[in-house]
């Protein structure tokens, strides 16, 4: 079939969820049986947020090639269940680069570079690289930002074009909006829809489905009204009221028929019919009272939530399949080594410590592991998390406070996390990253084994330092186990100790691969070990996935 391509502009405000719209979508379509892609294209002059501050975009989201990536795209993997690839996320920086350095090697033959039609060529161009890279049937676009943005503007306009050449039967606008709710009068309003719909019309875009977004229901009047004035099928405005529960979306955009109407738009037909019973055990079970588990994640940006969205979406898939109640208690780790935050810490069965750079509140999180090493708390360290577990144990093995990573001692005489001798002579930044999946070997009868049950494994890296090999008898010695390794054997993937119900760090970063109904398997032997922990009653779960009936099971502590 011809490729069909859906695309999502947002209008009035940003955040009103037009990321998640996009990844519920796809998964709708995936459900009647089509291949689906989705594309981020981001109007920021960055080339990838990989260098940006967590505060100011949240999270970097990794893919399989290394591509460091738009959080949405983790929305897309995780609702869809599908693997992407660098091409679905475009940023401004990335199209400007590219046309630049054509026409300083001449490719232009002179020519005037124009963002019309050089910049929207090139827009076009990586739109049509995700069809012939993963050979996607449908592809949906989600453009950054709101209608009105100037950064925006290329990418609508190229997107406008699209329609022209690939036709209007292989080609759909969804606008995602937000309606005010006004508490003087209690009415939510559509004026501001409406002007957003008139500024995409005035690019030449005419939206054909909107979805709008609301914090509380509303009526068929409102419906009709939006329907009128925006000059669209009643049957394509689709009302979105804010749940708390991320993963109902889909079931909500199902119950509008959304999947029926593009299919018809588009003069196809679903192949099967959508099965959502993991999806509907997933949100029942997410409503449902449970026992409750507290787990502080310690961090540096743990003002902004988003820096951690796969972290904590992670913990939640986790949580949900052992039937339990995540309760999340951000902790800042500078504030940890002024001596504050420790009643959280006290109070929580496990600790989680995620990944991050720059030695901003490292000792806070040596702390942190310090006390789950000697406390016995369940605790699990993501990449930073790991190396800073390894320096804990290292100091208290040596008996030396000056082991360190390199990263944040450069001339610590125990550089027990270190650059690799072959990484040193490079100083372009980029260059030493170790970006993208790896292989890791586990090692049997290892508590990262047992939870893998597979001997080799892939996983998703974003560092540049590594376990230091000179301190690996030394410290294996006296408990520390590499239970995950490169096949090569030259570098420690996974480490985990002794004589403890469960400290493990990885030097990869499993959250990228964690689905809601399939959570990933260290982060389910992870909450198994805070369940146990806590002595609450949890599902063990064992070989069953979630939907199948779980036979609840009572665990002493
Ligand atoms: N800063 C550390 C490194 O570069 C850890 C990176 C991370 O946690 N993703 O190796």
């Amino acid at each position: 079939m011809t490729t069909k391509y859906i695309f999502f502009t947002g209008g009035v405000v940003s955040s009103v969820g037009k990321g998640v719209t996009a990844a519920a979508t796809g998964r709708l379509l995936k459900e009647r049986g089509f291949k689906v892609a989705v594309q981020k294209l981001d109007p920021y002059i960055n080339v990838d947020p990989g260098t940006m501050s967590p505060y100011q975009h949240g999270e970097v989201f990794v893919l399989d090639d290394g591509a460091e990536t738009d959080l949405d795209l983790g929305h897309y993997e995780r609702f869809i269940d599908i693997r992407l690839n660098k091409v679905c996320n475009v940023t401004t920086g990335q199209v400007y680069a590219e046309v630049i350095g054509k026409e300083r090697r001449g490719d232009y033959l002179g020519g005037t570079i124009q963002v019309i039609p050089h910049i929207t060529n090139e827009i076009k161009r990586r739109i049509a690289m995700v069809a012939r890279t993963t050979n996607a049937e449908i592809i949906l676009v989600e453009v950054g930002g709101t209608v009105g943005d100037i950064e925006g503007l290329p990418f609508l306009e190229s997107l406008r074009q699209l329609r022209s050449d690939l036709g209007k039967e292989n080609t759909l606008y969804i606008h995602v909006t937000w309606l005010p709710y006004i508490g003087a009068t209690q009415e939510i309003k559509t004026k501001p829809t409406q002007h957003s719909v008139r500024e995409l019309r005035s690019i030449g875009i005419t939206p054909d489905m909107i979805v709008a977004r609301s914090d509380f229901p509303f009526e068929k009047g409102l419906r009709e009204k939006i329907a009128l004035f925006c000059d669209v099928d009643i049957e394509a405005v689709i009302p979105m009221v804010t749940t708390n529960v991320l993963y109902e979306v889909p079931l909500m955009l199902e119950e509008e028929h959304v999947a029926d109407y593009i299919l018809q738009r588009f003069g196809l037909t679903a192949r099967q019919e959508p099965d959502w019973s993991d999806w509907k055990w997933l949100v029942d079970e997410t409503k449902r009272e449970k026992p409750k588990i507290k787990i502080a994640l310690v961090g540096k940006y743990v003002e902004l939530h988003d820096a951690y969205m796969s972290v904590r979406e992670a913990l939640k898939h986790a949580a949900l399949k052992h039937g339990v109640e995540l309760e999340l208690c951000w902790v800042h780790s500078t504030d940890l080594e002024k001596g504050q935050g420790w009643d959280v810490i006290k109070e929580v069965d496990g600790i989680v410590v995620p990944g991050g750079f720059g030695s901003r509140g490292i000792e806070g999180k040596i702390q942190t592991a310090r006390y789950a090493r000697t406390n016995q708390v369940p605790y699990l360290g993501l990449c930073l998390g790991m190396q800073l577990m390894v320096v804990e144990f290292a100091r208290y093995i040596l008996g030396d406070e000056r082991v360190n990573s390199t990263e944040f001692d450069r001339s610590t005489p125990q550089p027990v996390i270190d650059l690799m001798p072959d990484q040193k002579n490079i100083t372009d930044m980029g260059g030493t990253m170790r970006l993208g999946l790896y292989p890791c070997q586990l090692v049997p009868g290892t508590i990262a084994a047992n939870a893998y049950q597979q001997d080799l494994v892939e996983e998703r890296h974003r560092h540049r330092f590594e376990f230091n090999n000179k301190y690996r008898q030394v410290l294996s010695e006296h408990g520390m186990i590499y239970s995950g390794i490169s096949p090569d054997g030259k570098l420690v993937e996974i480490a985990e100790l002794k004589d403890h119900p469960f400290m493990l760090g990885t030097q990869f970063h499993p959250e990228f691969l964690s689905r809601p109904n399939n959570p990933h398997p260290l982060f389910s032997a992870f909450v198994e070990a805070v369940c146990k922990h806590a002595g609450v009653e949890y599902r063990s779960g064992e070989g069953e996935k979630p939907g199948a009936e779980p036979e609840p099971e009572v665990k002493e502590a």
